[in-house]
């Protein structure tokens, strides 16, 4: 054999053992993400849709609407009488879960509520943990600039199998969701196994601090920790991805990116404006700086969360592509390309910096003492504050230009991801293969920040998830004008619910 000849007999076999590994691993992919099938359950989802009231769900969830619970950024502006308005509407209407289930209010904001579970009432299964439903009450202004709202923003109305009104989509649905789903089943005199808590807090849109975090730190005080919690974050998408050709898929958030705002700021020299310096102002100091971070963009990355959610795609797309899904150890980078095309997918590979705040100069003939921006990130797992100060103190080249902490807000690194093979992922996945057919589960990363997130040393699983099927126009309408859902959607995540929490 020449060595021409045995080269290429080389590279021959190389390429035959490429192709095999990357088709074998695509159909061993395409088998083991098949989706469930919705057999089993099929008798329990008939008793549970007997038990689903649509109208007067939607009803109920209207007299949420009508309650403007807004968080503004200026604490000051927040009604806080709404608030307790909210609370108390509860009362009225679900009397049932009112008489049975331990009602605790912790400041203006934070509502728990305890379910006491057969076994634990017994002490009987010390190891079934309880499980933790939270939601947020307060909603995003909803004045109108521009476009107009169809329908007025609090008004709840329901016309032609539409529920118009800010809060829901983000998020009083989940609320009315977990309340709705408890009175059905306390009406039937049924008792969970184990214990199930809700957590509701009332400032989620600027923060959570009153709320959710105080509400995280009772829990820890009393040494409790939960199976899962449960949290807005994800849901089941239409549309959204051109590849599933609209076929749903549930997105549950497993990891949330983590987020800091850094105020960097350039001193300078006030004085009169006709004797500028030769380096300029503050302000053109500030804005190099700037002009230099936005040059550099961070590395791109795919995280285990998003490769198991292309992974769990295999089945569902076309053999070339499912090749691609299935083979990401070789594929990263192709991925990583297409990513990058587009801001939506983009920010799921990387963590993002953007300048939102610039402040600087009070008058056109005095010059500046200081300039000052703020640069918001949304951090991609892996990736942490302390190296994130780092990297912007190399790339901005300046040292006169200090960087810190904005907080305003409380910074977090990523959370931890939650793992696609636990015990609330898989729930969730069977439970959707009876009431949402067809849809496929997969991991995802929210890249906004949740209440959750402060229950993070409470639980190993956070879910972030409301089964509420949108399309990419629905989604546009959160925090923007014509928020509404239908009431089919409605029912079909009560039904959800209904089934989630008779197998808990
Ligand atoms: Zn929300």
């Amino acid at each position: 054999m020449t060595p021409i000849s045995l080269i290429s007999a080389i590279l021959l076999l190389v390429a035959i053992g490429l192709i095999l590994t990357l088709v074998s691993r695509y159909l061993s992919m395409k088998k083991q993400y098949k989706l469930p099938s919705a057999q089993e359950n099929r008798e329990n989802q008939g008793s549970a849709d007997s038990l689903v009231d649509t109208q007067g769900f939607a009803q109920r969830l209207a007299r949420m609407i009508q309650i403007p619970t807004v968080s503004w950024t200026n604490h000051s502006k927040r009604d806080l009488k709404l608030f307790s308005q909210f609370q108390e509407e509860l009362i009225t209407l679900y009397p049932r879960v009112h008489e049975t289930l331990k009602r605790e209010v912790h400041g203006n904001f934070g509502l728990i509520y305890h379910w006491k579970g057969k076994n634990s009432a017994k002490g009987k299964n010390p190891d079934q943990k309880p499980v933790l439903f939270l939601a947020h009450y307060d909603v995003v202004p909803a004045e109108e600039k521009g476009e107009s709202w169809r329908e007025p923003p609090f008004s709840g109305k329901i016309k032609e199998g539409i529920l118009w009104g800010r809060g829901t989509l983000d998020i009083k649905s989940q609320l009315a969701f977990q309340m709705e789903t408890a009175e059905i089943l306390l009406a039937q005199g049924w008792q969970p196994d184990r214990d199930i808590y809700f957590a509701f807090g009332g400032d989620e849109e600027i923060a959570g601090t009153e709320g959710a975090q105080n509400m995280a730190n009772i829990f820890k005080e009393r040494g409790m920790s939960f199976e899962f919690v449960m949290d807005e974050g994800g849901v089941i998408a239409q549309d959204q991805l051109a590849f599933l050709k609209g076929q749903p898929a549930a997105l549950v958030g497993l990891a949330e990116k983590g987020m800091v705002t850094f105020k960097i700021t350039a001193p300078g020299e006030s004085g009169h404006s006709s004797m500028p310096g030769k380096e300029g102002t503050a302000i053109g100091r500030l804005a190099r700086g700037v002009v230099r971070l936005e040059k550099k963009s961070f590395p791109s990355r795919l995280d285990p969360v998003i490769q198991n959610m292309l992974e769990r795609f295999v089945p569902h797309v076309s053999p070339g592509l499912g090749i691609i899904f299935a083979n990401l150890w070789l594929f990263s980078p192709l991925i990583r390309f297409i990513f990058s095309k587009n801001k939506t997918t983009d920010s799921l590979i990387r963590t993002t910096q953007a300048v939102t705040v610039f402040n600087s100069g009070e008058q056109e003939n005095i010059l500046p003492g200081q300039a000052t921006c703020l640069v918001n990130h949304r951090i991609l797992p892996g990736d942490t504050i302390g190296q994130l100060l780092k990297r912007h103190k190399q790339v901005l080249k300046d040292k006169g230009l200090t960087l810190e902490d904005a907080g305003n807000w409380p910074a977090n690194d990523p959370i931890k991801a939650g793992d696609p093979g636990g015990s609330g992922f898989q729930l969730i996945q069977k439970v959707l293969a009876d009431t949402h057919p067809g849809t496929i589960a997969v991991p995802f990363l929210v890249n906004g920040s949740t209440d959750s997130k402060y229950y993070r040393d409470l639980t190993e699983q956070i879910l972030r998830f409301t089964p509420l099927l949108l399309k990419p126009e629905d989604i546009a309408t959160i925090h923007g004008v014509n928020e509404k859902v239908s009431l089919n959607n409605l029912e079909n995540g009560l039904k959800f619910y209904l089934q989630l929490f008779s197998q808990l």
